[in-house]
Parts: C-alpha cells; sequence; structure tokens
C-alpha cells in the first residue's frame, strides 16, 4: 500500500504535533462552554479522535456524515445528508470537525444547516487547508496545514475510499489515477 505513495508531505509526528497546539487553543476557547464538537464523516474520523484527547475540557460529541455527488477528487456543491446528528444544536456551541476545506462547498451547506437549526455559535477545525481552491467565501477558525492544489490521501482522507488508513499524509503516484 505504501508502494502507492508518491511523496510524504506530513509525517504521523508532525500532525500529532499540530493537533496538540490546536487542542491547547481549543481547550482554553471553550473553556466552560460544553460545546458539541461535530465530527463530518468519514473523512475526518481519525482527526477527531486524536483531536478530542487534547481538548482538556467537558465536551459533547456526535458525528454527521455527507456526501457530495461528483467526481472522486471534486466536491460538485450538492450535498447529502447520510448521517444525522442525533442530538439537538439549539442553543449549543458547536465545533465542526473537518479534514480538508477545498471548495468549501460542503462546509457552508453545513454551517447552513445548523444556523437554520439555532445554534449558538458555529466554528470550524480543519486539519488542511487549501484556500487556493475556495469557490464560497469560508474559512475555518482554526486550521493545522495549508495546502497546495494537489490532492492527498492518508490520515482519514481517501481516493476511492482507500488509504484512509495511513497514518501520515502524502501524494499518490500519478498511475494509481489512471488505472
Ligand atoms: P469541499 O466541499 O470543501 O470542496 O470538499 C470537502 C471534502 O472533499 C473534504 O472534506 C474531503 O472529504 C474531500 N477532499 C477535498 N480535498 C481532498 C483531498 O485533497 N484529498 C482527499 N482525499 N479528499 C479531499
Ligand atoms: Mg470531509
Ligand atoms: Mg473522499
Amino acid at each position: 500500500m505504501y508502494s502507492d505513495i508518491q511523496e510524504v508531505l506530513y509525517s504521523e509526528e508532525q500532525i500529532q504535533g499540530k493537533i496538540k497546539e490546536l487542542g491547547d487553543q481549543l481547550s482554553s476557547d471553550y473553556e466552560g462552554k460544553n460545546p458539541l464538537v461535530i465530527c463530518v464523516l468519514k473523512g475526518a474520523f481519525i482527526f477527531m479522535a486524536d483531536l478530542v484527547k487534547q481538548i482538556r475540557v467537558p465536551l459533547e460529541l456526535d458525528f454527521m456524515a455527507v456526501s457530495s455527488y461528483g467526481q472522486s477528487t471534486k466536491s460538485s456543491g450538492v450535498v447529502k445528508i447520510i448521517k444525522d446528528l442525533d442530538v439537538p444544536v439549539e442553543g449549543r456551541h458547536i465545533l465542526i470537525v473537518e479534514d480538508i476545506i477545498d471548495s468549501g462547498l460542503t462546509l457552508s451547506y453545513l454551517i447552513d444547516v445548523l444556523e437554520r437549526r439555532n445554534a449558538k455559535t458555529i466554528s470550524v477545525v480543519a486539519l488542511f487547508n487549501k484556500p487556493a481552491r475556495r469557490t464560497v467565501e469560508l474559512e475555518p477558525d482554526y486550521a493545522g496545514y495549508v495546502l497546495p492544489d494537489e490532492f492527498v490521501v492518508g490520515y482519514g482522507l481517501d481516493y476511492a475510499e482507500k488509504y484512509r488508513n495511513l497514518p501520515f499524509v502524502g501524494i499518490l503516484k500519478p498511475e494509481i489515477y489512471t488505472t
């Protein structure tokens, strides 16, 4: 499986270090707020698990699954809720945990949904950010790394549902996309 990887961009150690920094910031910002931390499945599942261990305040968590129709390496902007939250968000401080923000379409849709449900505050933490590819105006409140316009896999992120279990984040060899 590792032989499909052309280049490792961020090692397991680097990612854990960044998550510790994000956790420190979130721990101080969410003190006394009992946030509802929402994981956007599937891509954010590993990030979510590692991040909440570094947020040292009482919190609750929930999961949401969305799919965006279209090609496997692009978001179409048409978002469908596959699995909704189990708990109401009204009056809650919401922290959305995302793997990566690309066009921003998925998140702007989700934020819209949660606003209509009367969340008290909505913030976004994303491990990766590709600001150059944005088609809607949206910036994460907390972000790990800025990525160039390249498709990455690993640490939860897939290509055709594979590579999510890589402990690092990297780029696939070009021939993987064409075969
Ligand atoms: P957006 O709606 O911001 O265009 O896309 C958001 C989703 O597309 C991300 O949560 C992620 O699931 C997927 N995505 C965007 N860029 C990449 C990438 O470089 N690699 C992988 N594996 N998924 C990506
Ligand atoms: Mg995602
Ligand atoms: Mg995907």
